[in-house]
């Protein structure tokens, strides 16, 4: 988080009112990247916590979030889509004092809390909240690792349902599927695909 150190009490009607026209700085007080977990978390307690009535500008690339952590019932078609999307863009303009930006973060200047959008839009903000989270790639050590696909998130996870979906409706003999790594995300997409199957795993 950046935050600028001088008059953090004022209110956000003092704030400097917004021009339109292209390089013409939107300003907040506080500007969130990024509307995943911890993003809207941030947002919720700032809601909480803070008394005094903030102008909050939250960004995101997605206006809808699926659940991650039910990503491999997704993967697998067990999940709709719309069953586990969470409708963020009308969760955050529905709190009072924020809104959200449908948007590419492009470029950040920390020191001047000034980010850069796609769109061309620019934002500034007197305390800025980077929650963009992470992005998922390949262990380098994995030879071949530019085939495999990621099932986070948007077009990928639908290119990987896709993917698997093909696979497991083909007529060319029993699809055979390893999941290498054993771990919870591991484990848990070796029981759907298990159920998939309508079989007991054996052992
Ligand atoms: C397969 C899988 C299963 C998981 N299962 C669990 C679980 O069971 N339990 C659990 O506690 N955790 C689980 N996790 C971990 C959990 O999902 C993460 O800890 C959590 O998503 C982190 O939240 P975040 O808000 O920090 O980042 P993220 O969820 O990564 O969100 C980042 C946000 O920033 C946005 N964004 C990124 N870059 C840009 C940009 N340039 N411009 C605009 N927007 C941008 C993205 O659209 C996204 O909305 C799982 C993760 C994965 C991948």
């Amino acid at each position: 988080m950046s935050s600028e150190p001088d008059d953090p009490g004022a209110p956000a009607g003092d704030l400097p009112r917004l021009r339109a026209g292209v390089g013409q700085v939107e300003r907040s007080d506080v500007v969130i990247l990024g509307a995943s977990f911890a993003g809207v978390e941030v947002l919720l307690q700032l809601q909480r916590r803070v008394s005094r009535p903030l102008k909050i500008t939250v960004v995101d690339r997605q206006r809808s979030h699926g659940y991650i952590p039910l990503v491999h019932e997704r993967l697998c078609g067990r999940l709709p889509p719309e069953d586990s999307e969470l409708p963020t863009a009308r969760f955050v303009d529905s709190l009072p004092g924020a809104r959200f930006v449908h948007d590419e973060v492009v470029t950040l200047d920390p020191d001047g809390r000034v980010v850069q959008l796609a769109s061309g839009r620019r934002l500034k903000a007197r305390f800025l909240v980077v929650a963009l989270g992470s992005a998922l790639a390949p262990p380098a050590a994995v030879t071949g690792g530019e085939h495999l696909l990621a099932h986070k998130e948007g077009a990928q996870l639908d290119e990987a349902a896709q993917r698997l979906a093909t696979l497991l409706s083909s007529e060319q003999g029993e699809p055979r599927v390893v999941v290498a790594g054993g771990g919870i995300s591991g484990v848990e997409l070796a029981g759907e695909l298990v159920h998939l199957r309508r079989e007991r795993p054996t052992g």
